[in-house]
């Protein structure tokens, strides 16, 4: 594979010359799915549990390419693995490194419906001094068209596998060199953690997206622990709860707007779950407490949300919920009618909130040269023409 510092694009093939792999990747099967794997290969019952552990640990912790690097397991098994599986990601068919160490990747995808046809969903590295963190796609697009989120302008094709969004940590572990054994600065994890804020609503592919992060998580293997995994949501108010027992993960909210007027024009969705309903949600998430806060995410457009009174209503509907407030200057994206707040603006409201109590960090947009910031991800292939798109929407809200 080409090492990063040689080459910052990888060369493109086109779409139409994609060839679909032809064995299943093992890559996103729980161990129970793993032995029964095995199970179908004539593995006996009584081997399969450990030949299941074995395979994990060589996956998920030796973060292994091939059958052949797994040296515990005898060479008539590995053959007979290779014939019938692989341990393949998705391809990786770009790669942009940004001025400010912001890595993107653009990974391709088989479609689903057609062999020949190709999907592709980027995924996103963001070094910082104490952290380096990944934000994760769930979805080729998004259903559901908030109206300032590039990604929104999508047609959406369809839902990732398990396999396909843990393959994103694994790609970004490949390309990093980040591996339990391999060579890394100071022996420090690169990838520490993993926000499900790519591409996509996650909760509108809920279980493809719990048991992928219950693998990212799982203590012995992949091993970024519940607390620095954080999954973030338009709203999708019935997924929340079961967020907090099914998956266990940190939560953040798009909330974007403090009333039902504003917020049904953004985040369209908030017709279908209003605040009241997803505030409610936020009150009842399982495990939320002082040392485990729900994250907001709050989108600064100038003149649209960013006024003092905005600030005051914020900080008064999130009473008696362990909240932080994340202030996200709008990233611009071609064609959108927005614009991001002054700077002034943004500082004043992050004062207001910050005096009432609540850490209010404003993101520093990362990467923006490269179109890598949050709700700049989308890929060229899949543009949306106007009326697609409310159609698109009216579909979603009658789901
Ligand atoms: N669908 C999920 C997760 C992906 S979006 C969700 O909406 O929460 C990740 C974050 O980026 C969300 O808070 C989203 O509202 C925000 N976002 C989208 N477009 C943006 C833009 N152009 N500028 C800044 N933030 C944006
Ligand atoms: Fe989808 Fe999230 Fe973008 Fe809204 S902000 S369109 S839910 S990806």
């Amino acid at each position: 594979m080409t090492m990063l510092s040689e080459s910052a694009t990888l060369e493109k093939t086109a779409l139409e010359t994609y060839v679909a792999p032809a064995k299943p990747s093992l890559i996103g099967l729980s161990r129970l799915e793993l032995a029964e794997q095995l199970g179908r290969i004539g593995v006996q019952p009584a081997q399969r549990k450990m030949r299941a552990q074995q395979l994990w640990h060589w996956i998920y912790v030796r973060g292994a390419q091939a059958f052949d690097e797994m040296t515990s397991i005898s060479k008539e098994m590995r053959g007979e693995l290779a014939q019938h599986f692989t341990v393949a990601r998705p391809e990786v068919v770009a790669e942009q490194i940004s001025n400010d160490g912001t890595r993107k990747w653009l990974l391709r995808l088989p479609s689903g419906d057609s062999v020949e046809k190709a999907h592709e969903v980027e995924c996103v590295y963001i070094p910082e001094t104490d952290r380096g963190t990944l934000c994760v796609s769930s979805q080729v697009g998004c259903t559901l068209n908030c109206s300032f989120c590039h990604t929104g302008t999508q047609r959406l094709v369809r839902n990732l596998t398990a396999g396909e969004i843990v393959g994103q940590v694994m790609v970004a572990r490949d390309r990093l060199n980040d591996w339990a054994d391999r060579e890394t600065p100071n022996g420090n994890r690169l990838v520490t953690n993993v926000v499900m804020m790519g591409m996509g609503e996650p909760l509108y592919n809920f279980e493809a997206v719990r048991d992928a992060l219950l693998i990212v998580s799982d203590n012995e293997g992949i091993g970024i622990s519940r607390r620095r995994v954080t999954l973030s949501t338009s709203g999708v108010v019935p997924n929340i709860i079961r967020t907090g027992d099914e998956i266990g993960v940190m939560l953040a909210i798009s909330l974007h707007a403090v009333r039902d007027e504003l917020r049904d024009e953004l985040v369209p969705l908030n017709k279908k779950y209003p605040l009241a309903e997803l505030l409610q949600a936020c009150r009842d998430y399982p495990g939320a407490s002082n040392a485990r806060r729900i994250t907001f995410e709050y989108v600064m457009l100038k003149g649209v949300n960013d006024s003092l009174d905005d600030a005051k209503l914020l900080v008064k509907m999130l009473k008696g919920i362990p909240a932080k407030i994340n202030l996200i200057p709008f990233n611009p994206w071609p064609g959108t009618k927005y614009e991001c707040s002054d700077w002034a603006q943004i500082e004043k409201f992050s004062e207001y909130i910050f005096n009432a109590g609540y850490s209010s960090p404003v993101r520093t947009p990362r990467g923006r040269d490269i179109l890598a910031a949050c709700g700049q991800l989308k890929s060229e292939t899949e543009k949306l023409s106007v009326r697609e798109r409310d159609a698109l929407r009216a579909m979603a809200m009658t789901d």
